[in-house]
């Protein structure tokens, strides 16, 4: 079988709109968060979409078999990754067979390297690679998740971002993740709001529940230690994303000081050696690639399997906000959580908002795929539109 075809396309799927009325607007709306950019204070106080290099539409991605089966994926950051996609590795893949995930994946990943593998080039291999996987399924009628070795487990434990935490804990999640509102920059003010906060956060919770913060590279190594220092009483479970992802020896030096809260990071990073540079170094405690960005499922596979060689978890990076993520940890043994992004309003039951026709939602902050084939996506052919 054949690869036909590889195009980047809209889904005509209906809108969501949730029966039920919310209560209040979700803290998605308006919590300003962590970001590079909180350098300057013109973005301290955005919201993602307004955050340059932080916004930009969402890419599907179909592939079409000779036959006419096909699979789709999704990645990110809109214009220059479709153009990526079309013109440079859809005529590299076109032609070729369509089920040799691994073969395609080395193909990608080689062929990048003069202009850059990191970055764009990851992400809009991940779209290709994801579609691979879903259409793989569909020709061997299996869902993904059985093909890659799962299940690992019943069912995938999760834990829910955002700052609703009534909401969250109503919803019967257990493990809890909190925005940042600091940059270094702001230095003891900083300190102090992220303090104040995770104190805020850990009452509401309760000492029994796991809490993590989501610095998302607002911090230097010097800020991430004084904070770490404020921190020890709360307990967190993890530190996320303190550093930019190209600073390894920062990753190092901030591993070595700090011992009593894990790091976790990976969901800039890209493709397989800046894992293995976290990895071999033991910079971080647990990794989180994200499935969409860090170069597709295949890619996915081999970081897992070098984290879980050095005993590190990996735990996927809105895993629970896609089903390929889904399919992922339910497979995977030392994937034993996953993250659900919370960004919805409280109020409104998960069934009314998912995402995807056909993709599991939550339920008790648990989460089980289906078991139709691919990835198990609901859509019409009808409802798959060709970009111009
Ligand atoms: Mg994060």
């Amino acid at each position: 079988m054949k690869i036909k075809h590889i195009r980047v396309v809209e889904l005509d799927i209906p809108a969501i709109e949730p029966r039920t009325k919310e209560r209040r607007p979700s803290w998605n709306e308006e919590a300003p968060r962590g970001s590079p950019m909180g350098m300057y204070p013109e973005w301290r106080d955005a919201v993602p979409a307004e955050i340059p290099g932080f916004g930009g539409r969402p890419v599907w991605v179909q592939v079409v078999a000779d036959d006419g089966t096909w699979g789709l994926g999704r990645c990110s950051f809109g214009e220059p990754v479709e153009a990526l996609i079309s013109t440079h590795f859809a005529p590299l893949l076109e032609g070729r067979d369509a089920l040799a995930t691994e073969y395609l994946n080395d193909l990608m990943w080689r062929s990048t390297k003069r202009f850059g593998s990191l970055g764009l080039s990851a992400v809009a291999m991940s779209g290709i690679d994801i579609a691979l996987w879903d259409l793989k399924g569909k020709v061997l009628n299996q869902p993904v998740w059985r093909l890659i070795g799962g299940p690992s487990r019943d069912s995938v434990h999760l834990y829910a971002t955002g700052d609703d935490l009534d909401w969250s804990q109503e919803l019967g999640f257990t493990a809890f993740k909190i925005t940042n509102p600091a940059h270094y920059e702001m230095g003891i003010e900083g300190l102090n709001l992220v303090e104040e906060k995770v104190a805020t956060a850990r009452d509401a919770v309760g000492r029994n529940r796991e809490l993590m913060i989501n610095p998302v590279m607002s911090y230097d190594v010097e800020f991430t230690i004084r904070l770490a220092e404020r921190l020890r009483p709360y307990e967190l479970r993890w530190l996320e994303e303190p550093l930019i992802p190209e600073d390894i020896e920062g990753h190092i030096q901030l591993k070595k000081a700090i011992t009593w809260i894990p790091i976790a990071t990976g969901e800039d990073h890209h493709t397989r050696i800046p894992f293995r540079q976290l990895i071999e170094h033991r910079a971080v405690d647990v990794i989180q690639p994200d499935l969409s960005w860090c170069g597709g499922l295949s890619e996915a596979i081999k970081i897992y399997t070098l984290a879980q060689a050095f005993g590190i978890k990996t735990v996927p990076h809105g895993g629970a906000n896609t089903p390929w993520g889904q399919h992922f940890a339910y497979a995977m043994p030392e994937s034993s959580m996953a993250e659900y992004w919370l960004g919805t309003a409280p109020g409104i039951p998960l069934d009314e908002v998912r995402p995807i026709p056909g993709m599991s939602m939550p339920v008790n902050g648990e989460v089980t795929p289906t078991d139709a084939p691919g990835f198990g996506m609901e859509i019409l052919d009808s409802q798959i539109i060709p970009r111009a």
